[in-house]
């Protein structure tokens, strides 16, 4: 299909990062994944996604960490938004702006979202209208994390994470984040919990009655005490650093803390204003961590930037 899109047209969506409430990590897969019981919350960290059309299908990335994202094919952005042009027909190439606040590499699903940024935003281009079940299931063929960075909210995930259900969860939630300056690459991750558990019987991945307990009654303190990661152990082998952080966590009163994800990123619960504050302090005085960011959750998955769309 060839579409007549003004090319002073573009479209942004602005999508949120993620941090598992609780990764529980099943057997090995023959096919190289794992099966996974999670729970994800998005939280208010942001990557901005601008598409519009061009010549070339090209991307650009600015912020802090611009310089460790791919430009090229292998930009997850840019993978998606080709991979809805290809599903609808679309012959128009697309230029993507994307604006990073997510950490990369963190463990907080930043190519995930941005991936899931660049199909809504191309969807609204296009004047797709693609239905909301087939937008996920191209979502979950891009990547595990990418059909909740669309989601938003608070949502168990099952098989590689790309299957969700709705779960009941009350309350807001104050964190506060801890940065390293080293990423961690979620392949090895997973393969160091592979060795760590090696001989070990795993059994098939099940949520926690507790975390299910502690959302239902959207209380924070129960939430921090439930909060678990299976890939922090391997987390924590390939970065040891880590456990100070989650040490000064609980000794500036945080109600829980986790590695995100595979990591390297911490990400801590708080009562309050306060506590998120002297942590925060504490945390960028200790020199333990790259950077600092509060957040809270949960958050709307990816959303069209409202606004003049003719620029
Ligand atoms: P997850 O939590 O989903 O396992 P992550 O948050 O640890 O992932 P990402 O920031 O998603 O990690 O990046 C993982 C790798 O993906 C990066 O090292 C980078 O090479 C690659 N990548 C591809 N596209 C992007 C993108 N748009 N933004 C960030 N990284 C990208």
């Amino acid at each position: 299909m060839s579409l007549a899109v003004p090319p002073s047209r573009s479209v942004t969506v602005r999508v949120p990062a993620k941090v598992n409430l609780e990764l529980i990590v099943g057997p090995l897969r023959p096919d190289g994944f794992h099966d996974l019981a999670t729970v994800y919350q998005a939280v208010s960290l942001y990557d901005d996604v601008t598409v519009r059309p061009a010549d070339d299908w090209s991307v650009t990335v600015s912020g802090a960490e611009a310089h460790l994202v791919p430009d090229g094919g292998d930009n997850l952005a840019l993978r998606a938004a080709r991979r809805l042009a290809e599903a609808a027909g679309i012959e128009e190439p697309v230029g993507i702006a994307i604006h990073k606040e997510i950490p990369v590499a963190g463990g907080m699903a930043g190519g995930s979202a941005d991936a899931a940024g660049a199909l809504l935003a191309c969807d609204a281009l296009w004047g797709l209208g693609t239905p909301r079940h087939a937008l996920e299931q191209l979502a979950g063929e891009i990547g595990s994390d990418v059909p909740f960075a669309l989601a938003g909210g608070t949502a168990v995930g099952s098989g590689r994470g790309e299957q969700l259900a709705p779960v009941l969860a009350r309350g807001s939630y104050q964190w506060v984040f801890a940065f390293s300056d080293n990423g961690l690459s979620t392949p090895r991750v997973y393969a160091e919990c592979d060795r760590l558990r090696e001989g070990r019987d795993v059994p098939p991945p099940q949520p926690t009655a507790a975390m299910m307990t502690a959302l239902r009654s959207g209380d924070a303190a129960a939430l921090g005490k439930a909060l678990v990661n299976d890939l922090q152990p391997a987390a924590l082998s390939l970065q040891p650093q880590l456990r100070e952080v989650l040490e000064l966590g609980s000794e500036c009163g945080a109600l829980g803390g986790l590695v995100s994800g595979s990591g390297p990123t911490v990400a801590f619960i708080v009562p309050d204003a306060e506590v998120a504050l002297d942590l925060a302090v504490a945390l960028a005085a200790s020199g333990l961590a790259a950077g600092v960011k509060r957040a809270t959750g949960p958050v709307h998955g990816a959303q069209v930037v409202p606004g003049p769309s003719v620029t």
